[in-house]
């Protein structure tokens, strides 16, 4: 295993060595992490759901009458009832005809679009999409291109030359971009998809529970229902679970339980997963009460960082990057913040472009605005003395 303890030896010589922080309880608006109680603005626990006592005792409720495993993939045995009520609810949340859910967001993408596409096909995707498409699209047999990332006139272009040599083309984009918080020019992506006959495919990893009616997501948020063809979800950040989902059409449902691998290949979701999601849907469809709090948070939020003089960059929504610039200068901003009781994540280079480091402010409901105010405290100090301010 030399082999492996030398490429770790470069991590370290490189400077982007790192242990996996510890939270030694719930994820909440302050966690325990690594044995220091600190104000909690790096998770995607958007609404407060992870910990929210109605979505806890649903799993304890599904564990007792379900189990605790699904013990076997759903083409077998793994099917349990709770799954089919899951997806019903999401097609009734998202407007849309039928839903399939996988173990994880990363599944799904990566079950789904091998499924859909094939030789003779193409796939054109933003170059800033997320991890999990870009693996879904390598495993897919089709053809590839990308487009700069929003690049409205690029994308038409490559329609414009290829569209005639495929037989299924489709456009793949998130709904909305993790690390600045930028939402996908969806009104113009749907109008030229139908313009040149070509299927969508919005990842709203990050949209659902936060965009739209209540967090109905990106497609709502646009009015764009029944015009794009596959909607990505996940159960794992706004709902506060873990899983992820298709909204489509039946067929897809249909098709996708034929040939989604990670459908055929590995066990369903565990019951408490199941049933903890079904009482998260819930709590969102009687009230847009978490989902309004979410933003008037992060509307303070931002408004409080930006008048100290920070450069918050273009975000439309919650997720709220502070823009550094260099890499060392953002690590180093980053742990002054949690020696003081914040954490905030710092990217860097090679997650987003070299000198763009930024401190990245996940929003939560779960905030109250001792929490924030807390944060925006630090976040001056800390500023002023690294001379950002
Ligand atoms: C987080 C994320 C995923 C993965 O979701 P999980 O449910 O955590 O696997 C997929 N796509 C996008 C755009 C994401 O942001």
């Amino acid at each position: 295993m030399t082999f492996l303890a030398k490429k770790i030896e470069k991590l370290k010589e490189d400077g982007v060595y790192r242990e996996l922080p510890v939270n030694y309880g719930p994820c909440d608006n302050k966690i325990n992490l690594n044995g220091k109680e600190v104000v909690n603005l790096s998770s995607n626990n958007y609404l407060g759901l992870a910990n929210h006592p109605r979505v806890k005792q649903a799993a304890i409720d599904a564990v007792n009458k379900y189990g605790a495993g699904a013990g076997a993939v759903r083409t077998i045995v793994g099917n349990q009832d709770i799954i089919g009520k899951l997806e019903d609810l999401l097609a009734e949340f998202k407007h849309e005809e039928a839903v399939m859910c996988f173990q994880s967001g990363l599944n799904c993408n990566i079950g789904t679009i091998q499924a859909i596409v094939d030789k003779g096909d193409l796939i054109i995707s933003d170059e800033l999409n997320h991890a999990s498409i870009i693996d879904g699209v390598r495993l897919s047999k089709a053809d590839k291109a990308v487009f700069k990332h929003s690049d409205m006139e690029q994308l038409e272009l490559i329609l414009k030359e290829k569209r005639s040599s495929y037989n299924q083309v489709l456009i793949i984009t998130d709904g909305v971009f993790s690390m600045d918080g930028d939402l996908a020019k969806l009104p113009k992506i749907v109008e030229l998809a139908e313009q040149y006959n070509a299927l969508t495919y919005v990842d709203d990893a990050h949209g659902s529970g936060v965009l739209g009616l209540g967090g109905r997501g990106t497609v709502d948020h646009f009015h764009l229902h029944g015009r794009v063809d596959f909607i990505i979800g996940t159960l794992s950040k706004a709902i506060g679970v873990v899983g992820g989902y298709v909204a489509s059409k039946q067929v897809t449902k249909t098709w996708l339980s034929h040939r989604a691998r990670p459908l055929l290949f590995s066990t369903a979701l565990p019951p408490a997963a199941t049933a903890a999601s079904i009482e998260s849907v819930k709590i969102l469809m009687e009230s847009t009460e978490y989902s309004d709090r979410l933003w008037s948070n992060a509307n303070y939020f931002k408004e409080k960082l930006s008048k100290l003089g920070f450069d918050t960059g273009h975000s439309e929504t919650p997720i709220t990057p502070v823009m550094i610039g260099n890499e060392a200068k953002t690590m180093q901003f980053s742990k002054a913040l949690l020696e003081a009781g914040v954490y905030v994540s710092g990217i860097v280079f090679p997650t987003v472009a070299l000198g763009k480091g930024r401190l990245r402010c996940m929003i939560s409901a779960s905030h109250t605005i001792e929490d924030l105010d807390f944060a925006i405290e630090q976040f001056e100090k800390v500023g002023k003395k690294l001379q950002i301010i």
